[in-house]
């Protein structure tokens, strides 16, 4: 009450005394007040992104305020934004732009495969605390790993679950045992007869054997109609398991992690992203995880923004009932990390020569000429879909129907883009989804006709350069010359033909993940093998910058937030030591471009404002 009638007071005084009483205000306003600038940059070059399509507004200054961009214009200009307690960065020609989103990366797998030994004591422990036995298997020699197995059972208490990893072996190399290749339940059974034990044969879960215990009750929860269940000759169920009911078992009975133990591992990953430019990065992500980045979201351990498909539509045959008691979260979330659509399982696998090893079960139109080393597939590659029981296909049209988009899905193949975007008709057919972004990540052997599709359903892309780089050259092996010319990565015929592609490294060492040289990949198509491939598929610098910004806010669904450097958006920026605009800079030397700072939300999260 009585503040009110010393505001009355204080207006008649303000009227009547005018401009020496507006001084003295202006030295003590409330912290409610606006303010000045909290930092500016001048005498750079500020790549705005401000256009859909290039030229963008390259300025000189901008002025950050509340962590969110103020203002961008000429030096004079933003140099009045700032007062006394102002920040001030002198660009000294350096370029400032707005913080790389990466929309295909998988950052807590990164930190696995690059620290397996740590991950294996987190998981130890985080097992341990969930009351489940863990054992270490010397799995080279089939004696001492039925001792080892044999020993932990007699350990055990009375229907205990024991778990192990073959990447335990105290010899491992990471590669798979051979005496895991043709073991059973029945191997299990001989020395776990009572207790329930899964043995985890890939680097994350998503194959295992398990014994006669534990396929019981699984079978007694899912029954034996889902597919990837492993048989013998006659018919048998051999405790094998992949495909759709190894997905099933790795999310829904495999004890969870304590979020606490995983988060430092995640945090450094991510710290080595902010460092690289990287400011938001998209990825799928499964239930254990989000749990984990939802922990550390809460915990203010984020380093940067994490946007994610949420793996509930992986394999899941079940994910109409699941979503209907989900409820619509799509964009929802908080600054740090937020819901961005349903991730299925691709149409295929890894292409032949892929960086894991194995892989060629490319789901395309085409024969391959020949069969290369590691390809486990034979000349036709295969669909994952096609295998009885995926329940892939039909989920594109469920997920509509509860107001989700399709998003960080793997196509390779020519033929996994059309399985694709056929689903997505489907789901088109029921209630229109042309502005809902469905997305295509990867796209390997893009055709004419995916294109055509792919434009008339408003469905984005998520384009890993790495793949020109080091595919190509496979692909003309393995699909011929002109294959690997015109259908490698079409980037210009993708944009031209109307579909906004966004990039991803989807690589997790350097240079691969940096976007500076996924940029000179894209700009110059030059492979690792010294040639060009589909030159008239090259992309201007401009072009491929906006992909890695504006383009890549939409695939994240925070064009609002995100993306730019223009007035109110999220401060998220990166200084660079050369503008990649730069005729100077030829162009393969772009890769040289170093990041200098990196800033999110107006907090400078690598590098100093010196
Ligand atoms: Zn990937």
């Amino acid at each position: 009450m009585k503040k009110t009638k010393f505001a009355g007071t204080l207006c008649v005084i303000l009227l009547a005394f005018g401009p020496a009483i507006r001084v003295s205000q202006a030295q003590d306003l409330a912290p409610e007040v606006l303010h000045y600038a909290d930092l500016v940059f001048y005498n750079g070059q500020v790549l705005t992104m401000d256009r859909d399509q290039p030229p963008f507004t390259v300025a000189q200054a901008l002025a950050v305020r509340d962590g969110r961009i103020l203002v961008v214009g000429n030096d004079e200009r933003i140099l009045r934004t700032a007062g006394p307690n102002t920040q001030r960065m002198n660009l000294e020609g350096r370029a400032l732009m707005p913080g790389v989103i990466d929309t295909h990366a998988h950052l807590y797998e990164y930190a696995i495969y690059k620290h397996p030994r740590e991950y294996q004591t987190i998981l130890i422990r985080g097992l341990r605390q969930r009351g489940v036995r863990y054992v270490t298997v010397r799995w080279r020699v089939r004696e001492t790993a039925l001792a080892d197995l044999q020993r932990a059972a007699e350990a055990a208490s009375p229907g205990q679950w024991i778990y192990t990893m073959f990447t335990t072996d105290v010899n491992a190399d990471m590669r798979r045992p051979e005496t895991l290749l043709d073991f059973t339940r029945h191997d299990l059974d001989s020395v776990v007869p009572d207790n329930p034990i899964m043995v985890i044969t890939g680097l994350v879960a998503r194959t295992a054997i398990v014994n006669t215990k534990l396929l019981e009750i699984i079978t007694g929860i899912y029954g034996e109609d889902i597919g990837g269940y492993e048989r013998d000759d006659q018919g048998v169920l051999t405790g094998r398991l992949t495909g759709t009911i190894g997905g099933v078992v790795n999310a829904e009975l495999f004890p969870l992690v304590p979020p606490e133990l995983s988060a430092p591992m995640y945090k450094r990953e991510m710290e080595e992203w902010v460092a690289i430019g990287v400011t938001t990065v998209s990825t799928r992500l499964a239930g254990n995880y989000i749990t984990t980045y939802a922990y550390m979201d809460r915990h203010g351990q984020l380093p940067m923004r994490l946007a994610y498909s949420h793996e509930v539509g992986r394999l899941n045959p079940f994910m109409e009932r699941y979503l209907r008691r989900f409820g619509g979260l799509q964009g929802h979330g908080t600054d740090r990390m937020w819901m961005i659509g349903i991730s299925i399982s691709g149409p295929d696998g890894d292409p032949p020569g892929a960086p894991h090893g194995r892989g060629g079960n490319n789901c395309t139109t085409l024969l391959k000429l020949k069969k290369i080393e590691l390809d486990a597939y034979g000349l036709e590659g295969g669909c994952r879909w096609d295998e009885p029981g995926d329940p892939s296909a039909a989920a594109p049209a469920i997920a509509s129907r509860f107001g989700y988009r399709i998003s960080g899905v793997h196509n390779i193949g020519d033929k996994a883009v059309l399985l694709s975007l056929d689903a997505y008709e489907k789901a088109n057919q029921e209630e229109s989804i042309i502005g809902k972004r469905f997305a295509i990540d990867h796209g390997l052997m893009i055709s004419q006709d995916n294109i055509k599709q792919a434009a008339r359903l408003g469905v984005m892309w998520s384009l890993q350069p790495f793949m020109i780089y080091d595919l190509a050259p496979m692909m003309a092996e393995v699909w011929g010359e002109e294959v690997a010319q015109r259908w490698t990565m079409p980037t210009k015929s993708l944009i031209d033909g109307g579909v906004k592609p966004a990039y991803g490294a989807d690589r997790w060492s350097d240079p691969r993940r940096q976007p500076m040289w996924n940029l000179e990949v894209l700009v110059t198509r030059l492979a690792a093998n010294g040639k060009v491939y589909g030159p008239r598929e090259k992309v201007d610098r401009a072009t491929v910058l906006l992909m890695m910004t504006r383009w890549g806010s939409e695939y994240v669904l925070r064009e609002q937030e995100l993306g730019s450097l223009e007035p109110g958006k999220l401060a998220d920026m990166i200084v660079l030591d050369k503008s990649p605009l730069d005729s100077s800079v030829p162009d393969e030397d772009l890769s040289e471009i170093k990041v200098v700072m990196t800033m999110i939300g107006g907090e400078v999260a690598y590098g100093s404002l010196d």
